[in-house]
């Protein structure tokens, strides 16, 4: 069965995202978004410590207001999780069509529109917008696929009852380890947590370390494996996804190495190593940036690749755009046959707007 031709499929249900989508079951075009996290927002969720405020910021200069009010934070500010769980109703209740639980991987060109490759199978749009933000968790590089490798701990009680691994040396994967100890002391579940790391140091702060040693004086089973390195993802006899990860080496004299490996079922196994700028997925998807040189750009760094846009949001590849926190904190815009460093902070306004002016480009591009 061929798949349905969405008007825009939209990558990315942060601000951006969802605010592009509203606008367009509001105008009557067909849309889906899809969101690697387990709800909308995870982007916020994943990022903002507990308990933050969320400010209704406004860069002075700009001139709009919100331009979709119904997702503007409220002007005294409240906690991410009221926002969020407000977010959570608007969701429902606007019945957005939105699929958790997709990663977006590519984008292919087909005569009648753009195929976009996700680790669910394949969606088709006739544009589509990258709404993923500006911090995209890193995969872990091993021989083999390791996608079913979870990148954050949404629910610690998962893991009780199971040999955990939880991979990366700093204060995020520290903190995993302690929300899985916790949930396993509380359940009386004795199965270690293995941490490990690719270089031999930890390096966490230092209230999370005190944290950390709280959770072992009280009984936290936990192995640390330094110097680990993953090797290699791979589908065993009972067709379990595993990912070995290498835990020491010992040269021989007759050239034949000796190792030592350990085996997770990849869904006992958290990465939190870190995070990246867009631009590698830009280069993925042949999408053009220039790269700043001495005195042509005023907000980024000289040597920083900034993404080429038009006034609408389009990229060099025909029929995709880009908006939001991956288009921060700079630009570089073509507008009347000029390219120049357009200012672009990342704040829910200028991914909310940006939403809202993408959104009137297209409806006229498509006639509606
Ligand atoms: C700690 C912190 C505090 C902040 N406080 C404020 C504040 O008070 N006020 C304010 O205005 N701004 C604040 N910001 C900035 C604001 O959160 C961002 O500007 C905004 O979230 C950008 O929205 P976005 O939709 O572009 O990206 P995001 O919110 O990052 O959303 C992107 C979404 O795409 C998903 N995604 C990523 N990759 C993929 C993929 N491959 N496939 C599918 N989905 C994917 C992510 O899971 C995420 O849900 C803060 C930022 C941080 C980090």
């Amino acid at each position: 069965m061929l798949p349905e031709l969405y008007d825009l499929i939209i990558i990315g249900a942060g601000p951006a995202g969802l605010a592009t989508a509203y606008l367009c079951h509001k105008s009557g075009l067909s849309y889906l978004v899809l969101e690697s996290g387990k709800s909308s927002f995870q982007g916020i969720a994943n990022t903002y410590p507990q308990g933050k405020l969320v400010y209704a910021s406004k860069p002075k200069e700009a001139p709009e207001p919100f331009l979709v009010d119904e997702l503007r934070p409220p002007d005294k500010p409240v906690t991410v999780e009221s926002y969020l769980q407000y977010i959570q109703h608007f969701v429902q209740h606007e019945n957005l069509n939105i699929r958790n639980e997709v990663t977006f991987e590519s984008i292919v060109d087909e005569r009648d529109g753009l195929t976009v490759l996700t680790d669910k199978g394949r969606f088709k749009g006739k544009k589509v917008v990258l709404a993923f933000g500006s911090s995209i968790p890193r995969e872990l590089s091993v021989y083999g696929d390791a996608k079913m490798v979870a990148k954050n701990l949404d629910d610690p009680s998962k893991f009780v009852g199971v040999k955990t691994l939880v991979i990366g040396g700093g204060n995020t994967a520290a903190d995993v380890v302690i929300a899985i100890l916790k949930a396993k002391r509380e359940q009386n579940d004795n199965q270690p947590v293995y941490w490990a790391h690719q270089s031999e140091r930890f390096d966490v702060n230092k209230e999370t370390a005190q944290r950390l040693g709280e959770e072992i004086l009280l009984g936290g089973n936990i192995r640390l494996l330094p110097g680990a390195t993953p090797r290699i993802g791979e589908v065993d006899d009972e067709q379990v996804d595993r990912l070995s990860i290498r835990i020491n080496e010992f040269k021989q004299a007759d050239g034949i190495d000796l190792y030592h490996a350990l085996s997770f079922p990849m869904q006992n196994v958290i990465a939190c190593i870190g995070s990246q700028g867009p631009v590698p997925i830009f280069d993925k998807l042949g999408i053009q940036t220039i790269s700043c040189t001495a005195g042509v750009c005023k907000v980024a760094q000289d040597g920083d690749r900034l993404v080429l846009l038009t006034t609408d949001f389009e990229s060099t590849r025909k029929g995709v755009y880009v908006v939001g926190g991956a288009i921060s904190p700079s630009y570089m815009k073509i507008s009347e046959g000029m390219i120049q460093e357009e200012k672009h902070p990342n704040l829910i306004y200028t991914a909310i707007n940006d939403a809202y002016h993408l959104v009137e480009a297209i409806k006229k591009r498509l006639g509606k």
